[in-house]
């Protein structure tokens, strides 16, 4: 998802002088060494943005927490290994809010990230992508300059809409697509208590774009998140409960609230894990992200216009 909306950023904003090669899962499985080698053997790549990941929804972790851990690993030491013996200086690298540790101190800064365990629902994925910071720092005290972005939950276009693997927006949106053109119900799993802060892929990619052609950049970690003004004009990082999201995409897909029921005896997960991206508004303070009303209206237009590609 990130991928596509980088290469949409990369058409629409970038000067011509600047080449980029987008490889997809059908170019090579980056979970075998000698593929991602031959990757980075044929051309002299200035810089590597590595977004592929085996990445899942809260359900879809608690389901596959081995294979999160195996599959992450692998792609993540092949491809930052490859590109760092090919020669390749620069890189970006995405972590996530969700590999944080579960109970500290919130909001949480980048220098939390390896302070405590993070929630068990989710600790396959959590402790492979800590290890690409790990990597990272190793690499950089060698010359490389690979940066880590740590974005909240994402969501757009060319989600991964599949109810069971999916996130909570995409996996909403789906289950309200199929609610409506049947007048049926539709479950919420959880209570919709919990908070989960929201940014549109589309936003991490434009994030992304500032930090690998900044110079000043040279390695490091930025959460990634949206933050307001509170009313005494200091910001804090925007959060939302999952009972709020709800209301917002039923609102837009044209659901009643009778429509809408809770199953209170499925997980709600970790109940808050807010960061905080005061370095990245510090390093770029103009930068503007979507609300998350506007992201939403987008990506439901986008759902709708491709519901049968994008509903498998
Ligand atoms: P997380 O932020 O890593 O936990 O991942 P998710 O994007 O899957 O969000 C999980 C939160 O959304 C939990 O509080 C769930 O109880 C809630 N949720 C409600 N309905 C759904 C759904 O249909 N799919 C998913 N994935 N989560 C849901």
């Amino acid at each position: 998802m990130v991928g596509r909306h980088l290469m949409y950023h990369v058409k629409t904003s970038m000067e011509d002088r600047d080449e980029f090669v987008f490889l997809s899962s059908k170019d090579c499985d980056l979970r075998n060494k000698a593929d991602v080698e031959k990757l980075f053997s044929n051309t002299e790549y200035d810089a590597v943005v590595h977004l592929a990941a085996r990445v899942g929804g809260l359900y879809d972790n608690m389901a596959h927490n081995a294979k999160m851990f195996n599959d992450n690993m692998m792609m993540n030491m092949n491809v930052m290994s490859a590109a760092f013996e090919s020669g390749v200086k620069r890189g970006i690298f995405c972590l996530s809010s969700c590999v944080f540790p579960a109970e500290t101190d919130l909001p949480m800064t980048e220098a939390q990230l390896h302070t405590g365990k993070p929630h068990h629902s989710n600790r396959g994925y959590a402790y492979a992508k800590r290890m690409v910071e790990v990597l990272a720092d190793i690499y950089n005290e060698n010359d490389a300059e690979y940066i880590c972005v740590s974005p909240v939950n994402l969501y757009g276009a060319f989600d991964n809409f599949n109810i069971d693997q999916g996130h909570v927006i995409p996996g909403l949106m789906h289950k309200m697509k199929l609610a409506n053109d049947n007048e049926g119900q539709v479950v919420v799993w959880g209570t919709g208590i919990a908070y989960r802060q929201f940014i549109h892929a589309g936003d991490l990619a434009r994030a992304i774009i500032c930090l690998l052609f900044d110079k000043e950049v040279n390695g490091g970690t930025f959460n990634i998140c949206r933050e307001c003004e509170d009313q005494d004009g200091t910001m804090r990082p925007e959060e939302h409960t999952i009972k709020e999201v709800v209301s917002i995409l039923g609102d837009l897909m044209g659901l009643s609230e009778e429509q809408i029921t809770y199953d209170a005896t499925k997980s709600d997960g970790i109940l808050r894990k807010t960061v905080t991206a005061k370095k990245f508004y510090e390093r770029y303070p103009h930068f503007q992200f979507m609300s998350l009303d506007d992201g939403l209206a987008h990506t439901v237009r986008w759902f709708n216009a491709n519901f049968e590609s994008a509903r498998k």
